[in-house]
């Protein structure tokens, strides 16, 4: 608390130099994961933001201070752009955008998803999305639990912004004084994108590629049927690129980008073939579930457990390697006769 840098009175930690004129602001988050990265570009016609934190008290508190001490005015803000539409990182984007009048810039699906999920339709889609997991096995008695745990991310997205500018795979995008290129990267949210300077091989990569967590990959609602498949062609695609440095959305930079990547892709890998092997009887996703993660979760971490477990036997089927049954409400997946 009140560690002094030359960032004056915000915590050491939570201003770090990415590289002459952008830095990384470390925002609290209540997961697991503690921290999401937020990056401030700053340009000679204006401040560029790259995600934003969850939108709650505590993440304003930061921003205000992050501002004051990086010495800009709201209004020097010419952009706020999400890689996706996670709470974590659009939560404050409609906060930051009352402030500051600037557009927020994401892909068309991320704004799709984050006005569908946490629009005026989000008590109906709550609804559905814990029936379907009524039909993958979660306990009935969980039910009004997982709802409203569902529902609680509602108070930290809004108010939603208001005014946006969509993006797309190829476009040019400005941070700061440099010309990013949008690169399309779903799979751990739909209409999740990355930043590409090819010139120095840096790569803004929001939760698409971490350096010590593997990424999320869930059925979501409004999501994609497969979206392992979009994740690992996404995966494929960037390793292409030749990465000296990426930048994540939580914790830090990643130098050896391809290692890392192929570490990604094999523990999927690994993930298909041990649930291939579990599905020797009928089983459903929660009971898959109960067998992949043996220790105590939480509801968050259940529904992130569940999403995943889904997403990859789903993909199973896609492959034929699997069936998927549906008798009544409940779906249980089972060997190929
Ligand atoms: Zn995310
Ligand atoms: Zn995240």
């Amino acid at each position: 608390m009140g560690e002094q840098t030359r960032h004056g009175t915000v915590h050491a930690r939570t201003i770090q130099d990415v590289f002459p004129r952008c830095i990384r602001v470390c925002l609290p988050a209540p997961f697991p994961l503690q921290t999401v990265n937020a990056y401030v570009f700053f340009g000679n016609d204006g401040v560029d933001i790259v995600d934003t934190g969850m939108g709650d008290d505590a993440t304003r508190r930061t921003w205000e201070a992050v501002r004051a001490q990086c010495g800009f005015e709201w209004s020097d803000v010419r952009s706020i752009v999400l890689t996706h539409h996670h709470p974590d990182h659009a939560g404050c984007a409609g906060w930051l955008q009352q402030r500051t009048g600037a557009p927020v810039r994401a892909h068309h699906d991320a704004q799709l998803q984050l006005t569908t999920m946490w629009g005026d339709d989000a008590e109906t889609v709550c609804t559905d999305w814990v029936r379907r997991f009524l039909a993958h096995g979660w306990p009935a008695e969980r039910s009004a639990d997982m709802q409203a745990h569902m529902r609680s991310f509602v108070d930290v997205v809004r108010p939603l912004p208001m005014r946006w500018q969509l993006m797309h795979a190829g476009q040019t995008c400005m941070l700061g004084n440099d010309a990013y290129v949008v690169i399309d990267t779903p799979g751990h949210a739909r209409g999740h994108i990355a930043l590409w300077d090819e010139r120095r091989g840096v790569l803004f990569c929001g939760d698409h590629v971490l350096a010590d967590i593997t990424p999320n990959v869930s059925v979501s609602p409004g999501g994609e049927a497969d979206p392992l498949q979009s994740y690992v062609d996404a995966l494929m695609h960037v390793r292409t690129f030749h990465v000296l440095c990426a930048h994540p959305g939580h914790r830090g930079a990643i130098t050896q980008f391809s290692d890392r990547v192929d570490a990604i892709v094999a523990h999927h890998r690994a993930r298909l073939a041990r649930l291939e092997a579990m599905i020797d009887a009928p089983m459903d996703a929660y009971a898959c579930s109960t067998q992949l993660f043996t220790k105590p979760l939480t509801l968050h971490q259940w529904r992130f457990a569940m999403g995943e477990v889904i997403a990859h036997l789903d993909h199973l089927v896609g492959q034929g390697r699997i069936r998927r049954v549906e008798e009544g409400h409940r779906m249980t997946y089972q060997r190929r006769v």
